[in-house]
């Protein structure tokens, strides 16, 4: 009589290794691309999922890293919730034959699967009929992420947030991240020209106007990372470093009130080598972000102050591919200065 659930051998390899254990290996399918997807074990981590592209990086890695916090453990610790699933999965239906078979001996049925008791006036007929298979959906994973390639250990990985750590060898790649995300932008600014040919100004426009608010986006996030880690790394209490940002708030949209802040909370300066006119330049872009945003790019009042435009009031906020750049650059150019001030690692 047939008594084993799971038959031995097979696509993965099943093996019983106990009284009432089997062991198989199932391979986790990677996307398109052959990156495949992984998770961080630290519940409070996010976003904390990434892809890794197999074949790049470090060889039988040993301990793998979780870009977004530097949790570390064994690589196989990062499975994601749906790779559990799709295993689970692929056991019941391993199962599912096994358990059938065990019910046909038991209820010793024949190949034909029915079987009549009984006899003359009352006989029995009973039949078994298999069920469907259960159905195995391939795990069901993010696409739209940021590719980034390590410097150090040429490990092809993919980060859905500003990310900070390298997944393979653990090292600080933030600012690889950082260049990553800000070439997005360039990539868009790139093609403007070609739409205002084909779309028209309008919509060339809206495009500036997009990459310009990326750009100060990814300026207020990339100085907000930066400082929470830094105040981290300084020993501050989880609630005083909530105060702060508290405080903070959008302060960082803004070129002023992000000087004051790092002079007053963070207790440096935020630019080390830049003139006050380069400064100065930086601030005028970035205080175009606010008609843009507020006030369908239109000029007002509040812009004319603060930027000290000769823009006139109730015209459109003009913003130029170049300036645009400009900002790009001198955003990477802090970024990277403040970066080696708050963290200058020394290598052995
Ligand atoms: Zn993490
Ligand atoms: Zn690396």
């Amino acid at each position: 009589m047939r008594t084993r659930i799971f038959r031995e051998g097979g696509p993965y390899g099943v093996k019983k290794t106990g009284p009432d254990q089997y062991t198989m290996s199932i391979s986790i399918p990677s996307d398109e691309d052959g990156r495949t997807a992984r998770e961080c074990p630290n519940d409070d981590c996010s976003p904390g999922y990434f892809k890794v592209k197999g074949g790049t990086g470090i060889k039988g890695q040993e301990i793998a890293f979780c870009p977004y916090c530097r949790h570390e453990a064994e690589p196989g610790d990062f499975t994601t919730k749906e790779q559990v699933r799709y295993a689970k999965d692929l056991v019941l239906q391993e199962a599912h034959e096994g358990i059938e078979g065990m019910l046909k001996d038991a209820l010793g049925l024949g190949p034909s699967r029915k079987k009549t008791i009984g006899g003359g006036l009352l006989s029995i007929e009973m039949s078994l009929k298999p069920g469907q298979k259960p159905v195995i959906h391939r795990p069901f994973e993010e696409k739209i992420r940021r590719d980034v390639v390590c410097p150090r250990c040429g490990l092809d990985h993919s980060v859905y947030g500003l990310a900070t750590w390298c997944a393979d060898c653990g090292e600080d790649i933030f600012l690889t991240h950082v260049e990553s995300e800000l070439s997005v932008i360039r990539t868009m600014l790139g093609d403007v020209e070609r739409r205002m040919e084909t779309l028209g100004v309008r919509v060339a426009a809206k495009d500036m106007e997009n990459c310009l608010e990326d750009t100060v986006s990814i300026f207020e996030a990339v100085l907000k990372t930066l400082v929470r880690r830094y105040k981290r790394k300084n020993g501050t209490p989880v609630e005083e470093i909530d105060r702060l940002f508290k405080k903070i708030g959008n302060s960082f949209q803004n070129i002023v009130r992000s000087v004051d802040v790092f002079e007053n909370d963070v207790g440096m300066k935020l630019f080390d080598s830049l003139s006050e006119e380069t400064v100065d330049a930086l601030a005028r872009v970035f205080e175009k972000r606010h008609p843009i945003t507020h006030n369908l790019g239109i000029v007002d009042k509040k812009y004319i102050e603060k930027a000290r435009s000769s823009e006139r009031e109730g015209r459109e906020v003009l913003i130029s591919i170049r300036e645009v750049h400009q900002a790009i650059d001198l955003s990477l150019a802090i970024f990277s200065s403040l970066h080696k001030r708050m963290f200058s690692v020394i290598r052995s």
